[in-house]
């Protein structure tokens, strides 16, 4: 019940500017046009809600969002898989690399990707990280809806084998924004 009491806190354009390092959060994070947005949005049951997060500006930032007084979810900033500056690239991973080592209160990492286009370069490089953070890692395979069923379940056999290096540390699940599949499951690990 309270995913549906989910709103803004703030943004921050570096780890000094989070908010206090108590209590709980889990991250989300995935390359533009992963579908972390509407996901985000399905999970909290809200229409709008991540949509802060593309507020020109914004794009670099981490957004905050208050769940309820301890718990908190992170849209961590991504990128497009088209040519980014590499200026770009350095600051983001800079900024990736000091929240996920430095934040105590981060619980979990989740990566978002669309089934068609798993494990890119950016969700290879999220994963690695969160291996290196010690964080438990959800990987969300999201417009599932785009496939048929024994096609979504093969991509998602095929990405546990891919990530099977850290078993025990990330769990694969389908999930479709549009048909709301997975929303109870994702929030039920999440609560963990
Ligand atoms: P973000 O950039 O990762 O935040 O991606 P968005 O959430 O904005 O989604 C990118 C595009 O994918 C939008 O056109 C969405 O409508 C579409 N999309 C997102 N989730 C789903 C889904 O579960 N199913 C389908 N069919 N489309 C989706």
């Amino acid at each position: 019940p309270f995913y549906q009491r989910a709103h803004f806190l703030t943004a921050a354009a570096r780890v000094d500017q989070c908010p206090a390092d108590e209590g709980r959060e889990v991250a989300f994070a995935g390359r533009s046009n992963a579908g972390k947005s509407s996901a985000i949005n399905a999970l909290c049951h809200q229409n709008a809600l991540a949509r802060t997060s593309k507020t020109p500006g914004r794009t670099q930032q981490l957004i905050f969002f208050q769940l309820d007084e301890t718990r908190r979810l992170v849209d961590l900033p991504g990128y497009g898989y088209a040519k980014v500056p590499d200026s770009v690239k350095r600051d983001w991973q800079q900024h990736m690399a000091a929240y996920l080592e430095q934040r105590s209160s981060l619980g979990g990492l989740v990566v978002v990707m669309d089934i068609r286009h798993p494990l890119a370069e950016f969700d290879r490089q999220m994963l690695h990280w969160g291996g290196r953070a010690d964080l438990p890692m959800l990987v969300l395979l999201t417009k599932a809806d785009k496939l048929k069923t024994g096609a979504a379940r093969a991509t998602q056999h095929a990405v546990e084998q891919a990530v099977s290096n850290m078993a025990g540390q990330v769990e694969v699940m389908l999930f479709s924004a549009l048909k709301r599949q997975g929303v109870e499951s994702v929030q039920r690990l999440l609560d963990r």
